[in-house]
This record gives structure tokens, sequence and C-alpha cells, in this order.
């Protein structure tokens, strides 16, 4: 094989995708002093669906180092989320409900801008970028994926890794190439969105920043401001609604104008013209590894956006793919039992959000009298507020409890469900401390 362009030769990692798993697991694997190479089929900035971020992924982008940046950048902070059902009426989670220690607010991006900015950061730590260059084979020694084969300016190049991460969300070549993927059979909607310049956020009749969910009886739709002019709507509903709509723009503005508080919001600011619609989006994979290759984020796992939680799963199994990479990097002999523990995180991760997105659907657009009857609630419940948040890993909230005991939202085979919090290791396991008699 020909080595990478710069002459460099093999490297340690090579990692399909600069999106949020991508670029976070390029930084930390960067840092660890592994030789990174990161192929990104596209030009950068891109254009990306999924801009409402949630807390915990605050405290990643803090372990990176990487607030004066955020803040700099001036995105939307969003301190909470406000869920309106089919009959107008509304609650509001607010995120310092989460209780001590947790990062009570996070911000909403314009994703090209901030997976722009993660890249970056990645390269900056170390990680080579090289855009416009496709992946489109792998190379399999054995059972071993041993390297890739890539097209970049016209030139067909190969390069050989130690390890191989696909971040390459749905397009992901490992699923592919291994035939992983299987879909989510009760939900499979379609999204159709767009952005409208000119946002004044006195005109928003909740909180500024906030993320709206807005229920009604064929769907939801979401209004996210992504700069402190622009914001991002969209209405996602079953394939049928649309198919069944005279377009899709007609669909969207109907959807909108069904949900008032997110109409009054929208005083004053243009849609743009341009349309987006993502369809086929649901499926998970009970393989995320195999002898030389993992998956990160979406690659291996996606489910319906209403939650906010994709960007974050990513990032998330970004860094403990990294950390996992690295490790076997170092003692090749371990790769089976790393992945395996890598693996399991993944799956209760992404296991969980599954199912938080399950009961919302099961709720009938009605999270609030849905929540209430089960003993949990929008407004002032701090296991709500930071399963909400993040928390989709920790034995220590009732509410994840409750989610992971309905069968009927199973979706991998059996496996070691991780019980810590990955993000908040050390809160997590004062919250389990037993409390001390007084000592006087
Ligand atoms: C309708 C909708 C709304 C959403 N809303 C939200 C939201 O509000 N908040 C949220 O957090 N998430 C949301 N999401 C989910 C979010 O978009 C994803 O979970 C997130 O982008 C996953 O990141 P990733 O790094 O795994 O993949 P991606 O961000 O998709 O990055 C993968 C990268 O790999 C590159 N790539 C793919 N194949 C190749 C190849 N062969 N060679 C080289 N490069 C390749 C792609 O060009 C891409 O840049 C939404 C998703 C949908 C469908």
């Amino acid at each position: 094989m020909s080595g990478t362009e710069n002459g460099s030769g093999a490297v340690d990692v090579i990692i399909i995708g600069a999106g949020p798993a991508g670029a976070v697991a390029a930084y930390h694997l960067a840092r660890a002093g592994r030789s990174v190479l990161v192929l990104e089929r596209r030009s950068l900035p891109r254009f990306h669906v999924g801009e409402s971020q949630v807390p915990y992924t605050a405290e990643l982008v803090r372990e990176m180092d990487l607030w004066p940046a955020i803040l700099a950048a001036g995105y939307p902070v969003k301190r909470g989320a406000e869920f309106i059902f089919p009959n107008g009426d509304f609650r509001r989670t607010d995120f310092a409900d989460q209780g001590e220690g947790r990062q009570p607010a996070v911000f909403q991006v314009e994703r090209g801008h901030f997976d722009n900015l993660l890249i970056r950061h990645a390269v900056a730590a170390g990680a080579q970028l090289l855009e416009r260059a496709v992946v489109d084979e792998l190379f399999i020694e054995g059972e071993r994926v041993v390297g890739v084969r890539y097209e970049h300016a016209g030139v067909v190049h190969e390069v050989r890794a130690g390890h191989l991460l696909d971040a390459g969300g749905r397009a992901a070549k490992t699923a592919k190439t291994f035939r992983t993927r299987r879909s989510i059979p009760w939900l499979q909607n379609v999204a159709v969105f767009r952005h409208y310049d000119g946002l004044d956020e006195s005109a928003n009749p909740g909180h500024e920043g906030d993320i709206q969910v807005g229920g009604h009886p064929d769907g939801w739709v979401w209004a996210i401001p992504i700069w402190s002019d622009v914001i991002s709507i969209g209405a996602v509903m079953p394939a049928t609604a649309l198919r069944a709509a005279a377009s899709a723009e007609e669909v969207l503005d109907e959807h909108i104008s069904r949900v008032p508080r997110i109409v009054a919001r929208l005083a004053g600011a243009t849609p743009r013209r341009d349309l987006h619609v993502e369809s086929d989006y649901c499926y998970f994979s009970d393989v995320v590894t195999g002898p030389g290759w993992t998956m990160a984020g979406d690659a291996g796992h996606f489910i319906d956006p209403i939650f906010s939680g994709g960007t974050f799963l990513a990032m998330l199994s970004g860094r403990e793919a990294a950390r996992a990479v690295d490790a076997i990097l170092r003692g090749p002999e371990r790769e089976e039992e790393l992945q395996a523990a890598y693996a399991c995180l993944y799956k209760t991760g992404y296991d969980t959000y599954t199912r938080l997105i399950s009961a919302y659907y099961e709720s009938d657009y009605r999270l609030g009298a849905y929540l209430h009857q089960r003993g949990f609630s929008i407004e002032g419940d701090p296991h709500f507020a930071r399963i909400l948040s993040g928390d989709f890993w920790s034995d220590n909230n009732p509410f994840g409890e409750w989610l992971r005991a309905q069968p009927r939202w199973d979706t991998f085979a059996p496996y070691e469900r991780v019980t810590t919090c990955p993000v908040y290791p050390h809160i997590d396991a004062l919250e389990r401390a037993p409390v001390l008699p007084a000592l006087i």
C-alpha cells in the first residue's frame, strides 16, 4: 500500500468521518500521542442536521478545553426544554433541576460551524485531516481490517493502520461491509426542516434559548435557535403524511401552524429557500466492533431526534472508542476484552436513549400526563431532568431504571449493562454513598 499523502506511511488509527464522533475521537487519540488520519468525504464546514444539544455535552466540551472557543462562537445558551401538548398546554424542564455538580445549561449550534470547530481542535492537537477524501473500500486480511482505500482529487490511495475507527455516520462503511444494521420497526418517521432568518427572541412566549417541542395529532415540530437571529424549524411525521401532502414545504407550514407557541416565536422571521428532508433514519447494530475496527456515533445506531441526544452520544462514544483503541494499540492481546467493554457502554447509552424516545411516542405527544401516571414529571423532577440531559447509564436514576425495565422497547441482543455514568462518575459515586449518621 502506498501510505498517506503526506508520505508518512501507515498510521496508528484511520478515522472515517469528521463529524462529532470522528472529531472527538481524533482529538483524544492525538492527545494520547497516536498518529491519526481523519478521512472526510466532504469539504468542511458542511451542512448537517442535529442542532440542539444536551447539557452533558457541555461537560465533554469542558474536558476538551473547548469552552473558550464555544463562548467566542456566540451560540445561543439553552437552559431548558419546552414540551407543548396537542391541546396547547405546555410544561418546561429546567436543566438546573438535575441537581448539584452537573452543567445546568448547554448551547445550540449551527452544526457546520460546531463540527468544524471540533475537527480543527483535533487538528490543533495533532490529528491529520484530509477533506474530500472518500473511503470506498476496507482492506481485510484474514478476518482483520488493516487499512482502507480512499479516493482524493481523482487519485486512489491506500493506507494501513493499527486500527480503523468508523465514525462515518449513517453511511458507515463497516455497517455495509459486515451487514450489521437492522431497522427499529416502531420508529420510521421522516423529518422536513429549514432555517429562518430574522429571529427575535423577545417574541418567544417561553424562555430565550430553549428548544420547543410541539406535539400534534400527526407528529411533532421542533424550534431550535442556532444563532441569536436564526432558528431551525423541523416537522417530524410518519412517512405516509409526507407522501399524502402536496409538497414538503406545504406540510412543514401546515404542521407549524398547529403549534401556536412556535408560530408566535417565528413572528417576523423569514424562511430560507433550502428545505431539507431526512428519512429512513432509525436503526441499530448488535455488532459495533470487530478485529481491527470499531464504530462510534451514528455508524452503529440512530434513533429519532426528539430528545437531542444524537450529537452527545456521538461525542461520548467517540471519546470512549478513542480510549479503547489507544489501549488496544498498547496491548493488542486485550483487543477482544476492551472492545467488549466498549460495546457494552455504547449499547447501554443508545439503548436508554431509544427507550426514552419510545416513551415519548407511546405517550401520543402527551408526555406530561404519561409521566405523571408513572410517578415522574417534566417539571421539577431531577431524575427526568438528568435523563433529558444525558444520564443514559447510571442505575441510580429511577426514571432510567423504569425505561430499562420495559421489554417492549428491547432492541439489542442481551449484553452486560454499564451502570455508572461515564460523564460524571464522581458525582454518580457520591450520590450512591450512604449518608453518614451525625458524628456528634
Ligand atoms: C432529522 C434529524 C434531526 C436531528 N436533530 C438532532 C438534534 O437536534 N440534536 C442532536 O444532538 N442530534 C440530532 N440528530 C442526530 C445527529 O445529527 C447525529 O446523531 C450526529 O450527527 C451523529 O454524529 P456522527 O459523528 O456519528 O455522524 P455524522 O455527523 O453524520 O458524521 C459522519 C461524517 O462521516 C463522513 N463520511 C461518511 N462516509 C464517509 C466515507 N465513506 N468516507 C469519508 N467520509 C465519510 C460524512 O461526510 C460525515 O461528515 C438529528 C438527526 C436527524 C436525522
